[in-house]
């Protein structure tokens, strides 16, 4: 399956496709996008800075020897021995005191780890670990709010994926409406059970292992069946659920090595690539047949007006071919 063509529609957004022409033989331009400057930026995330953010909405602080708290700020910089740090965005799409109902929600950054550096971070699960079990605490608390319909949790790293600031950070939006994408999906995956009386990722996991490329007791990491762009990866739970807010410690540390494993091998194949990625996940449990899952989209290519015009897109790399490789790469010692 290196070479040749093929036409696929993504199984669990029908209104995506994808053409896969090898012969293109376009640019082998898979390199560093994000030029750092290490060091020589101010980082208001870095320890010591957090009088430039506003006060945290939520903190994970260590406790006691082994134990760890939740806690709150009053001002900014109160909790100088934090893990994790959640605090409002400066510079809000979304705001608690809207008028509308349409603006209201939440956006709030939260900074995973004091380690500056993302290939640092990355290197020990345990980072990603405690940044997940916030996210999770900040999520439940956000949908205590009963005007807050659905929350989707995103990343940008790199100048290309539209991120000013280095240090590892998630953005956490919050809405009173469910984001058309996530609609998408939604009508996507209850086709899909209707017409093949399956889930489309349950089905590809089970049955295309030549796309994963990792696995663990609770997640798979696997190259899109129909990416958008080439190396474009999903982190799905093994178990079909339809949120990660069930998950116990032992899942999420599952899903920390998933992660960790997953953005070292892309790193080697890629470089110090930028990209976005997301959770996806529907928070009304009648929403049986949905299956929760993160995409990562490495920004290496640029897409072209025809993909934005017309939700074809075009890639000159097999999906199994990227997966072949990040499977190298992750027995190569990542
Ligand atoms: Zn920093
Ligand atoms: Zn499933
Ligand atoms: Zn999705």
């Amino acid at each position: 399956l290196g070479n040749g063509s093929a036409f696929r529609r993504c199984l669990h957004n029908p209104r995506r496709v994808t053409i896969i022409s090898t012969v293109r033989g376009r640019r082998p331009h898979y390199t560093k996008v994000s030029a750092e400057l290490e060091g020589k930026i101010f980082c208001p995330f870095c320890p010591g800075n957090e009088k430039h953010t506003p006060p945290a909405t939520l903190v994970l602080a260590k406790s006691s020897e082994s134990k760890y708290c939740f806690l709150r700020e009053e001002r900014s910089g109160e909790i100088g021995d934090w893990i994790v740090r959640v605090f409002p965005n400066k510079y809000p799409a979304l705001i608690p005191k809207a008028n509308s109902d349409l603006t209201y929600g939440y956006h709030e950054v939260l900074v995973e780890t004091r380690i500056h550096n993302e290939e640092e971070y990355l290197k020990d699960p345990e980072n990603i670990y405690f940044a997940l079990k916030t996210l999770k605490e900040r999520i439940k608390r956000i949908l205590e709010d009963p005007r807050i319909k659905h929350v989707i949790v995103i990343k940008n790293k790199g100048a290309k994926a539209g991120a000013s600031i280095t240090h590892p950070h998630l953005q956490i939006f919050a809405n009173t409406f469910v984001p058309p994408e996530i609609e998408e999906e939604i009508y996507g995956f209850k086709r899909y059970y209707e017409e093949n009386g399956k889930c489309p990722l349950c089905y590809l996991i089970s049955t295309h292992k030549e796309l994963v490329f990792y696995t663990n007791e609770s997640f798979a990491s696997l190259v899109a069946y129909a990416p958008r762009v080439p190396y474009e990866t999903y982190i799905v739970p093994l178990k079909h659920t339809f949120n990660f807010l069930s998950m116990g410690d032992v899942e999420i540390l599952s899903l920390s090595r998933a992660l960790s494993k997953t953005m070292l091998s892309l790193r080697r194949v890629l470089g110090d690539f930028d990209y976005n990625f997301w959770f996806h996940m529907v928070y009304d449990s009648s929403l049986k047949f949905y299956h929760w899952h993160i995409e990562v989209l490495p920004l290496t290519t640029t897409w072209g007006g025809y993909e934005k015009g017309s939700g074809v897109y075009i890639i000159d790399r097999f999906p199994e071919s990227a997966a072949s490789e990040l499977r190298k790469a992750i027995s190569s010692g990542t």
